[in-house]
């Protein structure tokens, strides 16, 4: 049985909570570095706005302490924004969070204003699943060998696997379909 600690700072962690909740998997919130020493067997971090959780995680002295537990192994799935905080490159963008990726991740990829969408889109092999974008980043460039690309849209990489990491570009916690959340689970083994 796996326990799941959710960033929950700020976006869209309510709905991974609900998904954990429909799958049964245990599942805390993490809102302060304290939370970081409960027992957690994979984290996840949601959508919402980089530049706001990552201002939060520094200030809360999250960073460094979330970037180590990567490194040393910890599963983690990033939904659109906590894509972003995971990227090592982010191209002209003035500022890195977590930077434990290798991935070169461009922002609000689809533009700011018409860059919400919804379609259907093959991931990992499997069947389609529904994928829900919003003002999403793609992944430009994998920066290493060893990330899996996952899923991709009009030719844009939109999921992808390094190791212990995940990440979408859409948010699968905003549709009913559980695949990708069980994808992770199973990651985790
Ligand atoms: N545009 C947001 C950012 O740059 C990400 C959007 C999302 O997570 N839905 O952080």
């Amino acid at each position: 049985m796996h326990t799941i600690g959710i960033l929950a700072l700020q976006g869209a962690f309510l709905e991974h909570r609900q998904m954990l909740e429909g799958l049964g998997v245990e599942h805390f919130e993490i809102r302060q570095p304290g939370d970081l020493n409960r027992p957690m067997d994979g984290l996840i971090l949601p959508g919402g706005e980089s530049t706001a959780m990552g201002k939060l995680m520094e200030c809360l002295g999250m960073l460094k302490p979330l970037k180590e537990r990567i490194a040393d192994g910890l599963p983690v799935f990033g939904t659109c924004a906590g894509m972003i905080l995971l990227a090592k490159d982010l191209g002209d963008e003035p500022r890195r969070f977590l930077q434990v990726m290798d991935i070169r991740v461009l922002r609000n990829a689809y533009g700011r204003q018409l860059g919400s969408f919804f379609t259907r889109g093959t991931f990992a092999g499997m069947e389609e699943v529904p994928m829900t974008f919003i003002r999403a980043p793609y992944i430009e460039k994998v920066t290493a060998p060893d990330v899996e690309v996952l899923a991709t849209v009009d030719g844009n990489i939109i999921a992808a696997r390094q190791r212990n990491m995940l990440v979408t570009s859409f948010h699968p916690e905003l549709n009913d379909n559980q695949r990708i959340h069980r994808y992770f689970l199973n990651l985790i083994g």
